[in-house]
């Protein structure tokens, strides 16, 4: 079965009687080198784990699971279950959980189909849940080793992005603190069906076991980064004392970021990562 053949996939899916959902990012990845990038870029073999979120009728599955990898993947579309039982059916060290992956109690997940082992997550992500699942995989001390995720191409550059361009802001920061981002490739709308109307990146998050740079508080420290990008024309010293997200004066940041040799017009933007956590801890 090679379902990034478009009649293939065409045949399996009309057998089901299946019609593709907008409202759930349904675009199939019918690209071989777009599967195969992603599929070396999660380093599975026979000894790791891996987590697939929507696997949809089960293309980039069968390559995950070819690996030799537990596979185990998370589909909220019920009408997908048939479909990705016969797309599977071959494999032993693949398990479908039909649910809501904001739903699932990941750690719980883990704990049982991984044996609490650190485990890899590889999706062609619906872009509805892209920042929601990607934080909660890296805030919540859930023991991922790597994500490799087809995403929207600006937000694969946002993920990437370096202090003071225009792409960089809390994403950036967040997703550098927790790992070392790439971008493997692109993907233009024609590697899909139905074809998607913006333009994709393949994302490689090698996520570390310690974060990038040390705060004494992860609270204060996103408080931070929150309040700096969340007002983002304003100078750093006004976004920091007028946040809703923390209680500063202005002294107290003019104070701080002299004590770092910077500017007290600068703004937020142009702090690198290893600055904002400097700048965290002495306000903290
Ligand atoms: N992996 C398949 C592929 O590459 O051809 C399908 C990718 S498609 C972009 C996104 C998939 O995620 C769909 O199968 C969709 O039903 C599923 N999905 C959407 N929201 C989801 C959610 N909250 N939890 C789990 N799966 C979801």
């Amino acid at each position: 079965m090679n379902l990034s053949n478009p009649s293939e996939l065409k045949a399996l899916i009309g057998r089901h009687g299946f019609s593709f959902s907008k409202s759930l990012g349904q675009n199939f990845l019918i690209d071989e080198n777009v599967l195969n990038k992603i599929t070396e870029s999660a380093r599975l073999n026979s000894n790791e784990y891996v987590l697939e979120i929507g696997p949809g009728a089960g293309t980039l599955t069968r390559r995950l699971a070819l690996t030799g990898a537990k596979c185990v993947a998370v589909e909220i579309d019920k009408a997908l279950v048939p479909i990705l039982n016969e797309s599977m059916a071959e494999f032993d060290n693949f398990k479908l959980i039909n649910n809501d992956i904001l739903k699932v109690d990941i750690k719980k997940l883990c704990a049982e189909e991984f044996d609490g082992k650190p485990f890899h997550v590889a999706a062609n992500l619906p872009y509805y849940i892209t920042t929601p699942i990607v934080m909660k995989l890296l805030e919540d001390k859930i023991p991922v080793k790597s994500m490799t995720l087809m995403v929207q191409k600006e937000v694969a550059e946002r993920m990437c992005a370096s202090c003071g361009g225009k792409e960089y802001g809390a994403l950036s920061v967040a997703v550098q603190y927790y790992s070392k981002p790439h971008i493997i490739c692109k993907a233009e709308p024609h590697c899909f069906i139905p074809q998607p109307k913006v333009a994709s990146s393949v994302v490689h998050l090698e996520v570390g076991e310690t974060p990038s740079v040390t705060v004494n508080s992860e609270k204060k420290f996103f408080s931070v980064v929150k309040s700096a990008f969340g007002q983002r024309r304003k100078t750093l010293v006004n976004a920091l004392s007028k946040s809703p997200y923390m209680s500063v004066t202005k002294e107290d940041v003019v104070q701080a970021l002299s004590g770092m040799g910077l500017d007290e017009n600068i703004r937020g933007e142009k702090l690198s990562l290893e600055q904002f956590a400097l700048l965290s801890n002495k306000l903290g």
